[in-house]
């Protein structure tokens, strides 16, 4: 049964992923000469087939992302790679939990590089021929290096915990796994800004008068404690522009890409942190964190009910060893075929995303106008080559932002 319905929704993924992709390429290439009448005076011809070309490109490559990450899947499960990897390790390892931990990596290590060689070739074939990418070969191979070190230092001990819980806590094991879970991304959420980011980035404080006294100023009507201003410089990997906060209490700074602060002026960028200030004030972030921590407990106790029945292992294609803990199979099995089941609430998901970038629109309208916000847009936008003419259906089921026609639109009329 498991079987079946595994291979249903994942050739339904693949079939629906192909057709929302050709709607998408189709739609775009058929706008391809037009500029919709609203951004005509904004937006050049060229920049507008630049985006065209763009999107059909990243939808391309896509596809044969996922065709091979398709396969990859179900050569680790039904056509037995798991089940290889699990005998051969449980012949070298006798320890139970280095064992296990060898598994997961092994397989991690396989599905990283894999991702590893399609973000090369996106940043260097289809970044590259756009214009974008910034980054030397070097400095993509140095940021792989750290982040596979910070991974290690950080999931090690998170999945050992993990697997020992699997092993020692009882039946209860998924109350105190998730307790660990919460705890560690606290953790990680607390290092970031101040341990993480900068092994990566350089963070300079914004070093511009009138602008800081603007932000002051709007941070101080939006009632948002701030305790720093910095700009990170993006430019060094790419030429799309951004600005986030991060940190909590004490901590929280407010951090704009230079490749945002090169192209905005100061209305804008205003206008753009304003927009920001908008998921703080009607708690978006807040609620994302508790949503992510209650889907994992959720998702812990799934597993837990899972790990215990047999159909779930033969049903993905491994027999669990006899008389040895499968936790690390459960684990990896699980970790694998989740997503081809949650790509189903993808729309879901998306829908509420763009309901609260509406929601963090009109504050910002509030905060500042809806002039300066629709200007920082299309810039945005065009600068990022985002299409102004995206296929609907495509958009509705994918797109975590509005299209800026019907962003723009939305500005105006609150
Ligand atoms: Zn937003």
């Amino acid at each position: 049964m498991l079987t079946y319905l595994f291979l249903a929704c994942l050739l339904g993924d693949l079939l629906l992923r192909y057709w929302l992709a050709r709607r998408q390429i189709r739609h775009v290439l058929e706008h391809r000469n037009d500029i919709p009448p609203a951004f005509a005076s904004r937006i050049s011809l060229h920049s507008h087939q630049r985006a065209a070309d763009y999107t059909v490109a990243r939808s391309q490559l896509g596809m044969v992302e996922r065709i091979i990450e398709a396969g990859v899947l179900l050569g680790l499960t039904l056509l037995g790679g798991l089940q290889a990897m699990d005998l051969a390790l449980g012949r070298l390892i006798d320890h139970e939990l280095w064992r296990q931990m060898a598994l997961v990596g092994l397989v991690l290590a396989l599905l990283g590089t894999v991702g590893f060689l399609f973000s090369a070739w996106r940043t260097f074939r289809l970044e590259g021929r756009f214009g974008f990418n910034r980054m030397t070969p070097r400095l993509f191979l140095t940021d792989a290096l750290k982040l596979l070190a910070v991974t290690l230092v950080l999931g090690t001990p998170l999945l050992a915990a993990i697997l020992w819980l699997m092993d020692s806590a009882g039946i209860r094991w998924a109350w105190w796994a998730w307790g660990v879970w919460v705890g560690f991304n606290l953790l990680v959420l607390w290092l970031y800004p101040s341990f993480i980011a900068p092994l990566f980035n350089r963070f300079t404080p914004l070093d511009d008068p009138e602008l800081s006294q603007r932000i002051r100023a709007l941070a101080q009507r939006c009632h948002f404690g701030l305790s720093g201003l910095f700009v990170m410089d993006g430019s060094r990997r790419s030429a799309h522009g951004n600005a986030y906060f991060i940190g909590f209490g004490r901590h929280r700074r407010i951090v704009f890409f230079d490749t945002l602060l090169a192209r905005l002026n100061v209305d804008e960028v205003e206008a753009v942190l304003a927009h920001e200030l908008g998921h703080f004030a009607h708690h978006h972030i807040l609620r994302r964190i508790l949503v992510s921590f209650i889907t994992a407990g959720v998702l812990l106790h799934l597993l837990a009910w899972l790990s215990t029945q047999v159909w779930f292992y033969t049903g993905l294609g491994v027999i669990p060893q006899l008389g040895r803990p499968n936790d690390g199979l459960a684990l990896v099995l699980f970790m694998l075929a989740l997503p081809v089941f949650t790509f189903w609430v993808t729309p879901i998901a998306s829908l509420l995303s763009r309901r609260d970038e509406f929601q963090a629109d009109r504050y910002a309208v509030a905060q500042c106008g809806a002039t300066a916000l629709g200007n920082a847009l299309v810039k945005l936008y065009d600068d990022n080559a985002a299409t102004l003419t995206p296929d609907p259906l495509h958009s509705a089921w994918y797109d975590s932002h509005p299209s800026a026609a019907v962003r723009i639109a939305h500005l105006h009329d609150g």
